[in-house]
């Protein structure tokens, strides 16, 4: 699709269609399975200012955290027993985070014969190269937006080439390489949303994570509104007509919005959704955005996502 056609779509009246056309392709590429991926926040600490981030490291009103390495590991352990084939390792950006300690920490848990997600912000080449070689297999790097203007304004400590820069080596290294960004950016254009969407195409991401933003009120944009859920679903049916072997997250951001939106997700191209197995007592700080927390039953909240998704229709795997 060429980008006027993708705005023409995303404008449309009616877009049933376009989510039938995504439902099909990703029957056509994924069956029905859905992958269930489980994620520990490990540290909220983080060097970054980003705009609309609230572990941003201006944010004095959480309590910062680190899990130690038997910490994460045995919670990667308990989730490898309810039945997880994917562990994802997110983080604030923290150039203080001890690399080896990290890397000791992904040999440990690929002991289990796990895939290992890192989501731990810009690394260098030869840092990420590290992590390839402790068995890393996927990284997760949203581009956030392509409109530039727009990332400056956002970013005080990032730019955008370097971003796409670490993306690219993300690939080059072997990687599965993730991306993705945020729909409803305060100044965001439908344009602008396209271009998000051709850049995950020539960046040939293997896998994307697309969801609404939501304002967190200890950040600069606390006054700017939710981001679209229909608008976030839009943007991922196109994702999957551009990238039909890609895996499509169904983004929490977009499940806590709307619980509804995030089940219908699944006819709209996602074929993936990942559940938060950060232990209670740190969980509540690391709130990107504001949310409310059950408490953690790694095996429970296992089988009641599995519901979820056999209710919806699909193979949770
Ligand atoms: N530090 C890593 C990085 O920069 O990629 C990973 C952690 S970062 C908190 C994970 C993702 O959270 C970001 O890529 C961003 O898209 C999302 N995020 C942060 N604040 C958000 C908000 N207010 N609404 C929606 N998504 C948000």
């Amino acid at each position: 699709m060429k980008k006027s056609e993708i705005v023409a779509a995303l404008n449309e009246k009616d877009f049933s269609h376009f989510y039938e056309k995504a439902d099909l392709i990703r029957y056509r590429e994924k069956g029905d399975y859905v992958f269930i991926r489980a994620i520990i926040e490990f540290s909220n600490y983080c060097s970054r200012r980003c705009a609309y981030c609230g572990i941003n490291a201006d944010n004095k009103n959480i309590s910062r955290y680190r899990m130690t390495a038997s910490e994460i590991t045995d919670t990667a352990e308990a989730a490898v027993k309810a039945g997880y084939k994917t562990i994802v390792l997110q983080s604030g950006e923290n150039h203080k985070e001890d690399k080896k300690e990290l890397g000791r920490i992904i040999r440990a848990i690929k002991k289990n014969q796990v895939a290992v997600t890192l989501s731990i912000g810009e690394l260098s080449y030869n840092d990420l190269s590290y992590f390839k070689e402790c068995g890393a297999d996927r990284y997760l790097l949203k581009h956030e937006t392509s409109d530039t203007d727009l990332y400056r304004s956002l970013h005080p400590d990032g730019n955008f080439e370097e971003r796409i820069k670490c993306l690219r080596n993300i690939k080059k290294l072997g990687f599965e390489a993730g991306g993705g960004f945020m729909v409803g950016l305060p100044g965001q254009t439908i344009e602008s949303i396209a271009d998000d969407l051709l850049l995950l195409k020539e960046l040939q991401c293997d896998m994307a994570g697309i969801g609404p933003f939501i304002p967190h009120p200890d950040t600069p944009l606390s006054e700017s509104g939710s981001g679209s859920t229909e608008l976030s679903k839009r943007a991922m049916a196109i994702a999957r007509i551009l990238l039909p072997k890609a895996n499509l997250t169904v983004t929490t951001a977009l499940g806590i919005l709307d619980p509804k939106e995030r089940d219908s997700a699944f006819h709209c191209g996602a074929n993936v959704i990942m559940k938060k197995i950060t232990p209670d007592e740190y969980k509540e700080d690391y709130c990107i955005y504001p949310a409310r927390f059950d408490r953690t039953d790694i095996i429970k909240d296992r089988r009641e996502i599995e519901r979820i998704v056999v209710q919806t229709g699909r193979r949770p795997i």
